[in-house]
């Protein structure tokens, strides 16, 4: 089938190239030349694992192709998904104007029938937005041609986005009309083989699901962070807490790790934007506040930790961090914890001595030069002569560091694990004091 995808990001990237390489023939639209240059000159503006030799492979076989010129994406795909951005707007609220700008090009040039696919994640009403957006400039234009609007939110995550598009724990379709679900069905089929996971609703309630999934997945690590922070009031040791009510199937494991925050381009975006919702409809809804509130607090948990340890008397101090990216196997740093970190420490007149697998160029990007950010090359070489050693991302190569190399590089003896990933014990064994989330310090 004909796909076009607007947007090159990390959704629109991965839905194009995972499309074509089921056998459909894909161009990619995205108004940056820089990044459709790149694509086309056989790069990826992007860190996902195993993406390049997709977009490699697939446009080696003339399915995948990249463009900025939007009429000629308009001209090729039946269905023409929307993947751009859906950033916050001043008061949470999701920023439609990407999506917007979209779908009014695609109803400057479809000349037949087009299928509008809504991949961003969108408040609620969105397509009905999307379709008055295009009836509009199609009265304009003076013609009636038809089109639908369709909901298709996406839920894969960064670092594992191509295997969760390849193998989805569900296919979310919303739409109101049963001929163009036959054909998202079709179009999914191949995602679609081992059980049926493909779920038709109508179109509100899809645009919700999407909200609704990651408001709860916020909703579990801020609840463990609140918890977190009474267990080490109270004295009690939150890892403990973590595997005792894990073990009941209605909590489970996943997503119950204690830690300094959630960050990326999602969650906190998005129960913000649900907040924002139910509030220009005039319910106040208490408990999406509160979990973003819990998570805001934590993000400032360490530095307030390291704050606390110095007396107060950070300047000219300098600390090693070990991960800038939001989460692991990733280079997105689209509001991760290590921001709020680096920034705090900064105003405290301390310095940064920084490593992350694969961030560190796009925190140049962010940062740029300054005196008070060195990026090393490795992980140890971020501990000579630093201060203290803060973990902020849970990459697996920091798990098992060695300990007496680091007691050795550091000229304060001093860890502090926001994530909880290393081992106290042996990490006091060697003569290094250790801080964590959620339980006591060992001094
Ligand atoms: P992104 O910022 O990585 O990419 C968006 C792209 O859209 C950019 O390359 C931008 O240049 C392009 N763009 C903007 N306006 C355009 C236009 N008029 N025509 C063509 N291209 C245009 O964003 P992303 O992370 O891929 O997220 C896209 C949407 O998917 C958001 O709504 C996001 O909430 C949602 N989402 C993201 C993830 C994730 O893990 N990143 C997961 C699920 C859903």
């Amino acid at each position: 089938m004909d796909v076009t995808i607007f947007g090159s990001g990390y959704v629109g990237l991965v839905t194009g190239v995972c499309l074509a390489e089921v056998g459909n023939n894909v161009l990619c639209v995205d108004v940056d030349p820089k990044k459709i240059d790149l694509l086309n000159s056989g790069g990826v503006p992007i860190y996902e694992p195993g993406l390049d030799e997709l977009v490699q492979k697939n446009r080696e076989a003339g399915r995948l192709n990249f463009t900025t010129d939007a009429e000629a994406g308009v001209k090729h795909g039946l269905f023409q998904f929307i993947a751009v951005g859906t950033p916050p707007d001043e008061d949470g609220s999701a920023d439609l104007q990407y999506v917007l700008a979209v779908a009014r090009s695609i109803a400057e040039h479809m000349d037949t029938y087009r299928i509008l696919v809504d991949k961003s994640t969108v408040p609620v009403g969105t397509a009905d937005k999307v379709a008055n957006e295009v009836r509009e400039v199609l009265k304009r234009r003076g013609t009636d041609l038809e089109f639908d609007v369709v909901s298709n939110p996406e839920f894969l995550k960064e670092g594992a986005a191509i295997d969760d598009f390849m193998r989805p724990d569900r296919i979310i379709v919303g739409t109101d009309n049963p001929r163009t679900a036959e054909l998202l069905r079709a179009l999914y089929a191949p995602f679609n083989r081992s059980h049926d996971r493909l779920i038709h609703m109508d179109i509100r309630s899809a645009e919700l699901t999407k909200y609704a999934a990651n408001a709860m997945l916020a909703t579990k690590i801020s609840f463990m962070n609140e918890l977190s922070n009474i267990a080490e009031t109270v004295g009690a040791d939150i890892e403990k807490v973590r595997v005792g009510i894990g073990s009941d199937p209605r909590i489970g494991y996943q997503f119950i790790y204690p830690g300094c925050g959630y960050g990326g381009s999602c969650f906190p975006k998005d129960v913000r934007a649900l907040e924002q919702t139910a509030r220009a409809l005039g319910y106040d809804p208490q408990l999406l506040h509160a979990v973003e509130a819990v998570n805001f607090r934590q993000k400032t948990l360490i530095f307030n930790k390291i704050h606390q340890w110095f007396d107060g008397d950070l300047k000219g101090r300098a600390f090693a961090i070990w991960g800038l990216s939001f989460k692991p196997n990733t280079d997105d740093m689209r509001e991760a914890s290590s921001r709020v970190l680096m920034e705090s420490l900064w105003d405290a007149g301390a310095s940064v001595r920084a490593f992350d697998p694969v961030a560190m160029e796009e925190t140049r990007r962010i940062y740029g030069e300054r005196p008070d950010l060195v990026l090393t090359t490795d992980a140890m070489s971020a501990v000579e002569g630093a201060d203290g050693l803060i973990i902020v991302t849970e990459w697996s190569e920091f798990r098992s560091p060695s300990f007496e190399a680091i007691k050795k590089a550091l000229s304060s003896p001093v860890i502090f694990d926001g994530r909880n990933i290393v081992d106290g014990t042996l990490a006091r064994a060697a003569g290094l004091s250790y801080l964590s989330i959620g339980r006591a310090p060992l001094t």
